[in-house]
């Protein structure tokens, strides 16, 4: 049973692939952590949205599924056995007079810590929705907005809305298992990642671009065709479905934490190179941080959520110096590992 009074070094926001990982660091430097997780179980966007996904751009791992890489992150963030609260939205933070933060959840939980580290991905796990009228007719029975198992969409008719690398990503992995594959776009440029781009351009899938999409027809929730218009043009095509999946992005939605005070640009957090926030004490790591050239990518995370962890160290210790610290330094790290 966690004692909630207990004043904590490190209360990490966000159990996702980089708060995890954050939390395995931080117990390494021997920082008193907690995670606060809002959904009822861990792992942020990766079990949410992609958990059969192939993960292939994370250094020495040349190829994991989402679902593995959660479980073996959870494993690694279990080994200083931090304190985890899943089902907790963190609503509030005041800063008391002796420097300690209170953080307060939207169950009424209270949780004090010396630091923050923010890891909250987007806030919301919400994807862009579809604008068409009749599109929540279809929701969760023929359009989806994420893939949780690719088999059920072998043998089917299948098109995807979307040039980013997931919309890219889905329309490779499911080229094998569908009966067709058709991949919409609205721009004339593919946004995902290049190789990924001209594996799909030399596979069956039939690439529609620049073209949107105008109608979805169907009878019960099942789609049966969508018709699609070419941008800045005439064209306009009927094609056979059974599934439409969208991939058009994220809402992004920080809640109450946008009123924080913290300085924060197009929906995230800035931070600076110790990713630290405006407000001492407080750090953003992970899809919320915002920096020059940041990359909305787990490795990166990998990277930010060490450094955070260490200047967190450094605000409830300062007498303490930067240390360059790896794993190996520490033989064994705990029983069992
Ligand atoms: C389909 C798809 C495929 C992808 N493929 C790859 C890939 O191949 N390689 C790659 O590197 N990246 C990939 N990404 C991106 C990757 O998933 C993200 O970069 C990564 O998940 C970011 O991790 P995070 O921990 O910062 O945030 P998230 O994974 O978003 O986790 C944040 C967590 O914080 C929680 N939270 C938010 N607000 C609060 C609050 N107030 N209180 C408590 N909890 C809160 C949320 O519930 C969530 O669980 C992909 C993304 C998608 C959608």
């Amino acid at each position: 049973m966690v004692q909630q009074k207990d004043i904590y070094d490190i209360t990490i926001i966000g159990g996702g692939p980089v708060g995890l990982f954050t939390a395995f660091y931080s117990g390494m430097r021997e920082m008193k952590t907690k995670v606060i997780e809002f959904l009822p179980y861990l792992g942020g966007k990766v079990p949410y949205f992609y958990p059969e996904k192939i993960i292939r751009d994370i250094g020495g791992i040349p190829m994991i599924s989402g679902e593995k890489l959660t479980e073996d992150l959870i494993k690694q963030a279990m080994t200083f056995d931090p304190a985890i609260i899943l089902n907790e939205q963190v609503l509030h933070m005041e800063k008391l007079e002796d420097g300690t933060f209170l953080l307060t959840s939207n169950n009424g939980a209270q949780h004090y810590t010396k630091t923050i580290v923010l890891a909250t991905g987007f806030g919301s796990l919400k994807s862009v929705k579809l604008n068409l009228a009749n599109a929540i007719d279809f929701e969760e029975k023929s359009l989806h907005y994420s893939i949780k198992k690719l088999e059920s969409y072998r043998d089917k008719n299948v098109l995807i809305s979307g040039g980013g690398n997931s919309a890219v990503d889905w329309a490779n992995e499911l080229e094998p298992i569908a009966n067709k594959v058709t991949l919409i776009y609205r721009k004339p440029m593919f946004t995902g990642i290049e190789s990924n781009v001209s594996k799909m351009i030399h596979s069956t899938v039939d690439v529609l671009n620049p073209y949107e999409l105008l109608e979805l027809k169907g009878m019960g929730g099942q789609m049966t065709s969508a018709i699609v218009k070419q941008v800045d043009g005439n064209d306009l095509r009927e094609i056979e479905v059974d599934n439409v999946i969208v991939n058009h992005g994220f809402e992004i939605n920080l809640g109450p934490i946008t009123e924080w005070g913290i300085n924060i640009e197009n929906g995230t957090i800035v931070v600076d190179h110790t990713m630290s926030t405006s407000i001492p004490g407080i750090f953003a790591i992970g899809d919320v941080a915002n920096y020059p050239s940041k990359l909305a990518l787990i490795a990166g995370g990998f990277n930010e959520g060490p450094i955070a962890v260490n200047g967190a160290k450094l605000h409830v210790s300062p007498k303490e110096s930067l240390k360059h610290l790896f794993s190996t330094h520490y033989e064994p790290l705990t029983s069992g590992n």
